[in-house]
């Protein structure tokens, strides 16, 4: 067929470019704030209004809808999307679409599949100018991101003018960290229960990485920071520093938060054994769900930038005829985009470690460590050979901050990995055929029209409805996983009483020691107990079980979170937990000023009251 005669001119294009502040409008009108980001183009109504995302602007606050923009008007698409500005409600319907299509397209690019954010068929929702407030949290029960917005400080506004109105919409970070609030509660329902110190701030700093790593994607962010700080990018706050207007604009004289803590990195020249040190880490003290996650923020930036010096310290050497020393002077340009190129590959390679992850957490009750483990087999798996050496890094900050995971013997990456379990049962055939149905779409290209797509990959990631419904409504395929969770729950570390959720399975693509691809699925198995909801301040105990099964039925990983049994001794891992959770809210009371007039219908339900984000983003404040 001739060119002239085939479709291509006319087919949609894939991607949507659209422009954004990288930082917020407080970073000015420069190249490296002003930013184009391309999204999947997928066809928009009015709002923006796309399958999976819809903007909604209703401002609560002066009870009215804005204008909606139309992204797909021809004049707005000539000149890729309006020009960012603090002033047009429209160009704020557009950032926080642009870089909430843009967060899911990094988890989809990582996890290899396509994930469905719609709640009874109703995409996430996002409210820029939702509340008057300076404040912004993902509400599930609305199935919404809520922006707010509000009058800076009149007295030390920092770089903003005293008492202009601030909006929390405009903020790339804010809108990253909300969304991937949206995500996780996605993936992983059960992790707005508070059931370990760690849970909730597992929550937090998850959002912080995607909303910091997100930074290192922008080229011209990337090059003036490399050029300005001499390639250290720790000493760039626009990289580093998250929500840089809102810290500013509530006084505090700097960024909300940021990537880098106390602990001196690996590479830096004071004690590297910050933990060995008498001063006790964060992670031994900090219970407040943003500082305890910054524990994870902070190693896994430091993993990142020691990996970010292996691979630019070549290029160094060669720029500086090897004494390493770089000129006072500006740095070539072509230097500053080959470190440049280095800095975005090793950030993209900690982002999907990062993500990948989720693979292998259990589904209930996630503590650090469990993370850490995660981390490491994730990548493993993916990319056995670690020739930057991602994984000892990460390692090595997560010990420096003192977050060892539990029952392991050493640190050597053989025993953070999680070890292969032998057990004799098998997944029954039924559901190995659909999984290799489903192969047939992991790992591929996200493609909006695909329809069928969307169909298939919704049944394999139940919703928390889903999941309540009789076992009659669910799939043939769950109800197989169901029936082999219920014969084999001995082995597989159940509690031989309690009835057996499955919160969703899925396939996924590793990489076989001799580079060939292999598919494995993942399936998550969830267990109620209700004895301890009074006890526990309404938060019902639950454990459960991550399955990661090969091909053949095989059983590989079993990530399991025990429930308490009748007559097990105090050391039993299930009796640990409880006496975990019972500790954790005891530290919480301590800290609760409303303990003090406490009544029985506040304590009956004060701990889900305080799982709930909304609650926990009120500490931004
Ligand atoms: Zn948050």
């Amino acid at each position: 067929m001739k060119r002239y005669d085939s479709s291509y001119a006319k087919d949609r294009a894939t991607r949507r470019p659209l422009k954004i502040f990288s930082s917020d409008p407080m970073a000015g009108s420069t190249s490296s704030n002003w930013v184009t980001i391309s999204v999947p183009n997928e066809p928009l109504q009015p709002g923006p209004s796309g399958e999976r995302l819809r903007v909604v602007d209703y401002d609560a606050g002066s009870k009215t809808y804005y204008s909606a923009v139309n992204l797909d008007d021809p004049s707005i698409l000539m000149r890729g999307g309006l020009d960012p500005t603090e002033s047009d409600p429209r160009f704020h319907q557009q950032m926080v679409y642009a870089v909430a299509a843009k967060v899911i397209e990094n988890f989809e690019r990582a996890l290899g599949r396509r994930l469905s954010l719609s709640r009874r068929g109703r995409p996430l929702r996002l409210l820029p100018h939702a509340f008057r407030g300076a404040n912004a949290c993902y509400d599930d029960d609305l199935h919404a991101v809520l922006f707010g917005y509000f009058e800076a400080s009149r007295e030390d506004a920092g770089p903003n003018m005293p008492g202009q109105i601030v909006f929390t919409c405009l903020s790339h970070d804010i809108i990253a960290h909300e969304v991937t609030h949206a995500i996780v509660h996605r993936l992983r329902p059960f992790f707005q229960e508070a059931t370990n110190p760690d849970v909730l701030a597992f929550h937090e700093g998850f959002s912080d990485i995607i909303a910091l790593f997100q930074h290192f994607s922008y080229p011209d962010l990337l090059k003036h920071a490399i050029q300005n700080q001499r390639t250290n990018l720790r000493e760039n706050t626009l990289l580093v520093g998250l929500a840089q207007q809102f810290g500013y604009a509530r006084g505090s004289g700097r960024a909300l938060r940021s990537a880098i803590d106390g602990t001196k990195s690996s590479t830096g020249e004071d004690d590297p054994d910050a933990t060995n040190g008498k001063t006790a880490s964060l992670y031994d003290t900090a219970v407040e769900a943003h500082e305890r996650g910054g524990v994870v923020v902070a190693a896994i930036f430091d993993a990142f930038f020691a990996t970010y010096q292996r691979r630019i310290a070549d290029l160094i050497r060669i720029a500086t005829s090897g004494t390493g020393n770089l000129p006072d002077a500006d740095l070539h340009p072509d230097l500053v985009s080959r470190v440049a190129s280095e800095a975005a590959a090793a950030s993209q390679s900690i982002l999907n470690m990062c993500i990948r992850a989720f693979d292998y957490l259990p589904p209930v009750d996630v503590t650090f460590g469990d993370y850490l483990r995660a981390l490491v087999t994730a990548d493993r798996d993916l990319t056995p050979d670690d020739g930057f050496g991602q994984r000892a890094a990460v390692i090595d900050a997560f010990r420096r901050r003192g977050v060892i995971p539990a029952g392991i013997r050493s640190l050597a990456e053989e025993s953070v990995l999680l070890q292969e379990v032998e057990i004799t049962a098998r997944l029954p055939e039924q559901v190995l055929q659909t999984l290799s149905v489903a192969a047939q779409f992991v790992g591929r290209p996200v493609n909006i029209d695909t329809t069928d797509f969307e169909s298939r990959s919704d049944q394999y990631q139940l919703s928390p409805e889903r999941m309540e419904e009789s076992e009659e409504a669910m799939t043939d395929v769950a109800k197989a996983v169901h029936e082999f969770a219920k014969t084999n729950r001995g082995q597989l570390g159940l509690h031989p009483d309690h009835k057996i959720q499955v919160a969703g399975f899925h396939p996924v693509l590793r990489v076989a020691p001799d580079g060939q691809p292999l598919i494995e699925i993942v399936i998550q198995l969830v267990q109620t107990d209700r004895l301890y909801v009074g006890e526990l301040g309404g938060l019902p105990l639950r454990g459960g079980v991550t399955l990661v099964v090969r091909a053949n039925g095989r059983i590989r990983y079993c990530i399991a979170k025990p429930l308490p049994e009748q007559g097990q001794d105090e050391k039993s891992p299930g009796n640990r937990r409880l006496k975990a959770t019972r500790d954790h809210m005891a530290a919480l009371d301590l800290r609760d000023p409303r303990m003090v007039s406490a009544d029985d219908a506040y304590l009956g339900q004060r701990m889900t009251a305080r799982s709930k984000l909304q609650a926990v983003h009120l500490g931004w404040a």
